[in-house]
């Protein structure tokens, strides 16, 4: 879901849009050009349903946009910034910096969304209702406008965390127990059954009515239930590695190898310190890293004869650290990056090598002996 390319900036706040919006763009202005259209206003060429097609469209992803900007805004004034929006094949997304601090400050921006669509469904319905003759292509568009609006609103309000009605929930368990990471336990554990539950449902629409309208369902489920695990695991990272340094994880108790060792002798030295690396070290001069999965590349006849030096990973493609780095950056930039180890280096000397087991063991600590 990566694939994404920017479309404009308002605000300040950076709007990309999602390839896998194509597809519900296209698959939208069909149904509304081949199907909503024709039935409801009869006798218009197929250009004029198109066009009310993909305008109708455009109107409504503006109004997902708004939803999106609803919540940005309010966040802004509440001190947090915006990474950017994000139009995706469910809507949309706002991606804050930072959580909320507060849990009256995460109910006021996550109510500012469905509150900003229900306001264009009542503004949409009122225009429908009061002004608009019936019978004109504009009047259903601004039908389905209100409609889809409406839909939106009451489909966010589902407390499934991290929609909206989830992290009002959260916002309650928050403002209730006090304490944020169990609120988000919570409020994850609702999402989760009631994403579960919906999938459920897919399923036994598919096999009873054999309708593949449940296939959406299973999706937007699982969608939610991975974003619920997801951002709870982010959450747990981030508390438990805020303000802590690379050199408080890093071990220091460093076994080095040479690079003129041999692999046969490289490989008594893992069998002896029992480490899943070594840094390759001659003198001073640190020359890069060596691990098991460098060594298990090469044949093992070949071990006699090859040296460290010509299997090791070299200094410059290695990942090497400061020791005054955060450990929840650099935690998040090895998993981004599938590095299992980096070298710790103080203005060019090697004072202690990092590995991901580290890090997973100190949350492991930290989490049985509790943030205090
Ligand atoms: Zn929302």
């Amino acid at each position: 879901m990566n694939s994404s390319f920017r479309l404009v900036t308002i605000k300040g706040i950076p709007v990309e849009i999602n390839i896998s919006w194509l597809l519900i763009f296209f698959l939208f202005s069909i149904s509304l050009a081949q199907g909503y259209f024709p039935t409801a206003v009869e006798g218009l060429s197929p250009a004029a349903y198109w066009l009310a097609g993909v305008l109708t469209t455009l109107v409504v992803f503006a109004s997902v946009l708004t939803h999106e900007f609803g919540h940005s805004l309010v966040a802004l004034r509440e001190g947090i910034p915006i990474k950017k929006i994000t139009l995706f094949i469910f809507g949309g997304v706002a991606q804050m910096e930072t959580e909320p601090k507060s849990a009256a400050s995460e109910f006021k921006i996550t109510a500012a969304g469905p509150l900003t669509s229900l306001l264009i469904a009542l503004l949409a319905g009122a225009v429908y209702y009061l002004i608009l003759p019936r019978g004109l292509l504009i009047s259903q568009a601004v039908f389905i406008v209100a409609q889809i609006n409406l839909i939106m609103a009451v489909f966010n309000l589902i407390p499934a965390f991290p929609l909206d009605g989830g992290r009002i929930f959260r916002a309650a368990a928050w403002f209730f127990s006090k304490n944020m990471l169990t609120a988000t336990r919570v409020a994850v554990g609702l999402g989760s059954f009631i994403a579960f539950i919906g999938m459920a449902i897919g399923f036994m629409i598919i096999f009873f009515q054999g309708d593949l309208w449940g296939l959406w369902l299973i999706f937007i489920g699982w969608m939610i239930y991975q974003a619920g695990q997801s951002s709870y695991s982010q959450l747990v990272f981030k508390e438990t590695f805020s303000g802590v340094k690379v050199s408080e994880l890093m071990s220091t108790d460093l076994q080095t190898v040479s690079p003129d060792a041999t692999l046969e002798e490289l490989a008594d030295h893992f069998l002896h310190h029992k480490f899943g690396a070594f840094p390759v070290v001659y003198g001073s001069t640190t020359h890069g890293l060596v691990s098991l999965q460098n060594m298990k590349a090469v044949p093992r006849d070949e071990w006699p004869e090859k040296r460290v030096s010509q299997v090791l990973t070299p200094l410059k493609e290695a990942m090497v650290l400061d020791p005054n780095t955060d450990a929840a950056e650099v935690m998040m930039k090895m998993a981004a990056q599938d590095v299992g180890r980096a070298l710790v280096m103080d203005k060019g000397d090697l004072v202690g090598l990092l590995s991901r087991t580290d890090m997973m063991r100190f949350m492991q600590m930290h989490m049985v002996l509790g943030s205090d």
